[in-house]
């Protein structure tokens, strides 16, 4: 195989899960990670189910306290995205919606989102992490803990931007840490 026919397939290879639109499947999320000078800026999607066991606003106090539980883990996200610590990075802010939960519950202003690519009966929640890094050369590793702050995550789909092109990753529960691969050449 030619260097150039190889590239075209890796180029293809990696570029396929960025055409389908995330499948609304539960157990599965995505993370889109990119990089860009400082700013280290996280993106997931998610079934609801994953993070609370339910996809519609809460009806009784058990639900409306597990919304609470879950708005405060994602919020203080340091706790579930973990970049190597070498990289200085901090978080900025952290923004979250859901076509089945009212902004306020989310610590949101403006209007409910509407439901995106979700069937009947089934909602998402959207959520973006934006990270300062100090030193963003530095980025090797993303510990990512959802599996174990939530008990929905089976698999989680990572795609990732950046200054060394694009990659993907598969993580698991026994495979949580996405890593930034070197530069090819
Ligand atoms: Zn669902």
């Amino acid at each position: 195989m030619s260097r150039l026919f190889g590239l075209l397939l890796c180029g293809a290879l990696f570029a396929a899960p960025a055409l389908a639109a995330p499948a609304h499947e539960h157990g599965v999320a995505t993370l889109d990670v990119s990089l860009e000078g400082h700013a280290l800026d996280i993106a997931l999607d998610s079934p609801l189910d994953n993070l609370l066991g339910f996809e519609h606003a809460p009806t009784t106090e058990v639900q409306r306290t597990q919304v609470v539980a879950m708005v405060r883990r994602l919020r203080d996200a340091g706790a579930v995205l973990q970049p190597n610590s070498g990289a200085r990075c901090t978080l900025a802010d952290v923004h979250m919606a859901s076509s089945a939960l009212p902004p306020a519950m989310l610590g949101e202003a403006g209007a409910q989102v509407s439901a995106n690519h979700e069937p009947p009966g089934h909602a998402d929640l959207a959520a973006d992490f934006h990270f300062d890094c100090v030193h963003p050369e530095a980025l090797r590793e993303l510990r990512v803990g959802f599996f174990e702050a939530f008990s929905g995550f089976r698999l989680i789909r990572v795609q990732a931007v950046g200054p060394h092109g694009q990659s993907y990753a598969e993580l698991t529960a026994s495979a949580p840490v996405f890593e930034w691969k070197p530069a090819h050449d």
